[in-house]
């Protein structure tokens, strides 16, 4: 990042993905995150996170346009640069409960954009990108979000990826990790899910050919995929518990609602909160309270001090709340 701000890198990324004919560029972005992410210095690691947090404040809003409308105008070429590098950016964002809350609010225009893409069948990343997008709406969305899924046929969606990926027999780490997102997809549906979505999960070709892969699964010991094929059947098994029995539902509901899954599925949500004014940026002890600004209810300060510093040096003019209203 070199002596650049946060601020200044986020301000470039938004260009970059408002500028669709060199969102080439965004490939690049997303290569220099994911080196800063698996860093084995910690200052570089933090400001991923630093990052993250930042894009989801100033861009939130503008990613949700800029799929919506890239979608819509797309050609084969426009899906395989722009498309699949700014669903995987944003993907990447969706990592706190504030941003996740705030796509919910457009969730009624992307949603149908997010499920499209689940059909790109030459684009596996991007069907990747689709399914953590579905699965971390979920997390937050909970039953408002499963009812409209459901409406859209998620299951038929799930089911079609899941024979691809059974009839390919190939356990690649990649097909893996699609196979887990679509399984955590329904397990969500299935734990959050009404009684009514519970029994149409039961009989679904979803989750018959889930079983199947699951099967197929068991006798492949390769160490290198060991983390996600138990990630994989372990959510089948808790899949299949709450399907035949009604009883273990709320327990397990109770399970979903806590701060454990949250750092499971979201890692900015409980470790890396940091203070939002640029002066400032310092990372939550846990303790601390950061309270978030009430208008975007994005940016989170440690003190009224950074709070009031932050929003004369700039976000009053980009807090979200405003330009909305
Ligand atoms: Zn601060
Ligand atoms: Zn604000």
């Amino acid at each position: 990042m070199g002596s650049r701000t946060i601020e200044d890198y986020v301000e470039e990324i938004i260009q970059y993905v408002e500028d669709m004919d060199r969102n080439s560029k965004v490939v690049e972005i997303l290569y220099t995150l994911l080196r800063m992410l698996y860093s084995s210095k910690k200052k570089h690691n933090l400001n991923y996170w630093r990052i993250l947090q930042c894009l989801g404040e100033m861009a939130t809003d503008k990613m949700v346009q800029v799929l919506i409308r890239n979608e819509k105008h797309t050609c084969n070429y426009h899906i395989n640069v722009s498309l699949s590098a700014v669903m995987k950016l944003f993907a990447y964002m969706l990592s706190n409960v504030a941003v996740i809350k705030r796509v919910l609010l457009f969730w009624a225009s992307l949603g149908p954009v997010v499920i499209k893409v689940l059909n790109y069948w030459n684009q596996p990343e991007l069907i990747l990108s689709g399914l953590t997008i579905i699965y971390r709406i979920i997390i937050v969305g909970r039953a408002t979000i499963i009812d409209d899924l459901v409406k859209n046929e998620i299951e038929k969606q799930l089911y079609h990826i899941l024979r691809n990926k059974h009839d390919s027999k190939a356990f690649r780490y990649f097909s893996l990790v699609t196979v887990k997102y679509s399984t955590k997809i329904l397990h969500g549906l299935s734990v959050l899910g009404t009684s009514r979505v519970r029994h149409q999960m039961k009989h679904s070709l979803a989750l018959k050919i889930l079983a199947d892969y699951t099967a197929m699964l068991n006798q492949e010991s390769s160490l290198k995929t060991s983390e996600v094929r138990n990630d994989i059947l372990s959510s089948f098994s808790e899949i299949k518990l709450v399907l035949s029995d009604e009883s273990t539902v709320q327990s397990v509901q109770t399970y979903w609602n806590s701060k454990i899954k949250l750092r499971e599925n979201l890692e900015n949500e409980v470790d890396f909160i940091f203070c939002s004014s640029p002066s400032c940026r310092r990372l939550s002890n846990g303790v601390d309270k950061f309270r978030y600004c009430g208008a975007c209810k994005l940016s989170r300060y440690c003190n009224t001090q950074c709070q009031k510093e932050h929003w004369k040096k700039g976000h009053k003019k980009n807090c979200l709340g405003e330009s909305c209203q």
